[in-house]
Formats: structure tokens, sequence, C-alpha cells
């Protein structure tokens, strides 16, 4: 079985490219952005995932037949897709009958983008950021 963190890793890492959730119980579909806040998910993301929760057996992420529902069951596990290494869940038992997500993404795997990660702390990427633009202009200062 997917633990509640897993499933919300691999909802994030789809989010980052650009797949929303889709909640029939309401209606519409969710796609929070940003998705962390100080290394965590961010209060969307969490507003988005209690919508889920709501009804996890009619969440689905875009292009996917596994609801939230079923990730959470025992019959499913999330792992790497082949094609693209993106999280992907896959039946614990039997042959997964419908492909990757990344299936409808002809972009996607792109190497020339940021592969998307989960949960980082924005702060301490920040702060690098920070330090490598203070040093490239004490060094053109010179
Ligand atoms: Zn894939």
């Amino acid at each position: 079985m997917a633990s509640l963190q897993k499933v919300q890793t691999y909802l994030a890492y789809w989010f980052q490219l650009g797949k929303p959730i889709i909640l029939q119980h309401r209606n519409t579909q969710c796609l929070p952005a940003p998705l962390f806040q100080g290394g965590k998910f961010s209060m969307v993301f969490n507003r988005c995932w209690q919508q889920i929760l709501e009804c996890p057996e009619q969440s689905f992420l875009q292009g996917t037949d596994e609801s939230i529902a079923d990730l959470l069951s025992d019959e499913w596990e999330i792992e790497g897709c082949a094609r693209c290494t993106m999280p992907l869940p896959m039946p614990v038992r039997g042959i997964k009958a419908s492909p990757c997500p990344c299936a409808d993404l002809p972009s996607w795997p792109n190497e020339t983008v940021p592969t998307p990660r989960p949960a980082v702390c924005s702060h301490a990427h920040l702060d690098n950021l920070r330090d490598r633009l203070n040093q490239s202009r004490m060094e053109s200062s010179r």
C-alpha cells in the first residue's frame, strides 16, 4: 500500500508537469501553485489535498484510471516509471493495464527542463542562489 506521503509526493511531481487532479465529486480540477512553502507543502496544496480526501474514490490524476482511493488501498504501490522515472502507480499483483501519465505528454521526458522534485527547502535554495549572485557580483566588480 502506498502511504499518504507517497501519494502526496506522486501528485506533487505530476503537478509540476502541469497535470491537474480531477475532483469528480466537486466537478472541478485542481492544480495547486505554489506547491511548496518553506520546504513543506503549501497551503494551497494542503487545501487541494483536503478536497481529495473528501472523496478520494472520485479523485483522479488527469489521464489515469486509478483513483486516489485505489492508490491508498493495499492493491497499489508507487514505483518509478521505466520511461520517465516519474512516480507511477503499480498494482501490487499483476500487470499494469494503463500507461504512465507521461504517455500523453509528448514533450516528456524532457532532459532540458529541471526534473520535478519533492518538497525542497526553498529557503536554502534561495540563500544558495543569493550567495552565488553576490559572489559573481563581487568577482565582476574587481
Ligand atoms: Zn512515465
